[in-house]
Parts: C-alpha cells; structure tokens; sequence
C-alpha cells in the first residue's frame, strides 16, 4: 500500500512509519518540524519505500499519485507545547485536518485520525468509554489541544458522511517511549532525565493524579488494526492500568540502579486532569487489541535509550 503520514517526524509518526514500512508499505511522511525531529526519521536515510517531505499540512499542498491510506498524525502535543505552539496546535488540527481529508477525498485514501484522550478533558465518569462526552473548558489552558481534537473528530466524521470518504478515529491515551523530545515536559521523559542525572524528580501537585502509559510500540500497533478496521466510529487505546504519578516517579528510580533522586513538590497546573484511565473493552471486542508490554519491560528500554 501507498501511505501517507503527517507527523512522521515525531515520536509516534516515527514509529508508525518503521512499522508499515516493516509491513511492505511504501511511505510518504511530511513534518514541518516544529515539534517533530528528523533525527527521529534519519534511520531511514536511503530507504527507497520511504520519502520525507518537509511540509506544514496547515498549507494546501500538490503530491502526485493516489494514496491508499492517510494517517493524520501531525500536531504540537505536549505540556510545553500548551505554552510555546497554542496557534499551530489549534491550526493542524482545523486547517491541517481539513486539508488532509480532502487530499483523502481526492485519492480515494481511508483516512485515520489520531485524536486524543484530552477530547475527555477532566472527566467525570472513570474509566472513559468511547461514549463519554467528555467535561472541556473551552477557554482553559489546554483548550487549544482538547478543542483543536474535538474539532478534527467532528470534521472527520463531517467529510465521512458529506463527502463519503472512509475514515477512522483513535483516542490515544498517554504514549511512551523512545524518541520522546527531552524537552517536551511530559512525565516520563522529565522523570526519567531528572533520575539519570541523580537530581530530584518533580511531582507537580500531590502525586495522587493518575494516568495509563501505553508503551508506543502497542500504541502504533493499534493504530494499524483500527485502520485495517471496518469499524468507523471513534475507538480508545491505551493501557487500562492507571498508575499515580508519584508511583511512575518511584518505578523509574528502581529500574536505575545506584539511582538517589528524592521527590519534590511544586504546585499543579489548574487543568491537570485528576484521573485517566481509557475503557478499551472496544478495542478489545473489535479489534482483539490490547497492551502488551509491561510497564517495567518499556520504561526499562526507554531508560536504556536515553541512557546512552
Ligand atoms: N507531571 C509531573 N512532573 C513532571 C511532568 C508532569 O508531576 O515533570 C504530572 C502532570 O502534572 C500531570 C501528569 O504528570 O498530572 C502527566 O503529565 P504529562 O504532561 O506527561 O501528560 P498529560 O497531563 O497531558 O497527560
């Protein structure tokens, strides 16, 4: 198959890419590389099934041939992001969503989505199952991300019914792994620095918060299924085993030996979700996936990665 992937410099764009071109694909990746690294890509220097195209998808864009499948991946996703890229955030996900649906509808590509657990916002029902709303403050500090999702989910499903093209949807929950941007303050990457260094690991808040890490191979996994899929409706994946923050803290410094990182408390962010945790009965049901590998066994190689 011919793909198209925006994002594919970033951390989980990278991934996908070596997996389909693992499968046979021939890829065609763009990034505009805000957030996205080509460091992340230049394995694949040489690679005749994968070409990179250096494009912000905000922009309309030529690409010559049909497209059999268009992952959208591409969005500034991360805590720093919410300060640093609030514009580009909520404009990949309008502008960039539109644009790609409509190079979909041009090719006759299915088109994938890659949303986001942040559709739920500060959710008041636990687990969240696909059918869950979600409680958004629209003018909050991570409104650019939670609106800009909401936005590309309701514009997917727009040119689906309108339009006639074939699209899909997955909420993802909090991803980890290699190729994480040491600077995009997110949990595990910040924990797993501040213990390599032997400084102290900053807990924001209590450290009671919780979320579900999904290890990023399993995650681009169930992207291809849900792809793959005849199932057209939004599906979650993500792992279902909630963990504190305060635990992920203390996990890490165990897996580092001679690690003596203490904790330390600063103030939480005002739109922090409390809890979060994806129901993936439908992914299982649907798609017969589910997480695989251990939070020991990921965090372990991610370690590993950043170690060296
Ligand atoms: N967090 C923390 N220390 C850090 C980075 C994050 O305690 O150095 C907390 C953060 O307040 C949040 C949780 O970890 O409650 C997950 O944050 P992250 O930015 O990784 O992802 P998200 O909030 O988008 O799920």
């Amino acid at each position: 198959m011919r793909v198209f992937i925006s994002g594919v410099a970033g951390f989980l764009g990278s991934h996908l890419a070596d997996l389909l071109l693992g499968k046979g694909d021939e890829v065609v990746g763009a990034d505009n590389l805000v957030t996205g690294n080509k460091q992340n890509i230049q394995h694949l220097d040489g690679n005749k099934a994968f070409r990179f195209l250096q494009q912000d998808v905000t922009i309309p864009f030529e690409i010559d041939g049909k497209f059999d499948r268009i992952y959208h991946l591409a969005s500034p996703c991360s805590t720093a992001a919410y300060t640093k890229h609030q514009i580009a955030m909520l404009k990949t996900n309008s502008q960039g969503t539109w644009n790609l649906l409509e190079l979909a509808e041009r090719t006759g590509a299915r088109f994938l989505l890659a949303s986001s657990s942040e559709v739920y916002g500060d959710a008041l029902i636990h687990p969240q199952p696909e059918d869950y709303w979600g409680n958004v403050n629209s003018v909050g500090l991570r409104s650019m991300y939670d609106e800009g999702k909401r936005f590309a989910e309701s514009c997917t499903m727009a040119y689906r019914r309108a339009r006639n093209v074939d699209t899909r949807i997955v909420r993802l929950f909090s991803a980890y792994g290699p190729r994480m941007d040491v600077l995009d303050g997110r949990v595990v990457i910040n924990f797993i620095q501040e213990a390599l260094a032997n400084r102290p690991l900053t807990v924001y808040g209590d450290g009671r918060q919780t979320r579900s890490l999904c290890y990023v191979s399993d995650l681009v996994e169930g992207m291809v299924l849900a792809m793959e899929s005849d199932y057209d409706q939004p599906i979650n994946l993500g792992s279902p085993e909630e963990v504190s923050i305060r635990q992920i803290a203390v996990e890490i410094c165990d897996l580092i030996p001679k690690c003596l990182s203490k904790l330390v408390f600063q103030p939480m962010s005002p739109d922090d979700p409390r809890h979060r945790c994806p129901d993936i009965r439908l992914a299982r049901q649907v798609l017969h996936w589910f997480p695989k590998v251990p939070r020991t066994v990921g965090l372990q190689r991610m370690i590993e990665y950043y170690r060296t």
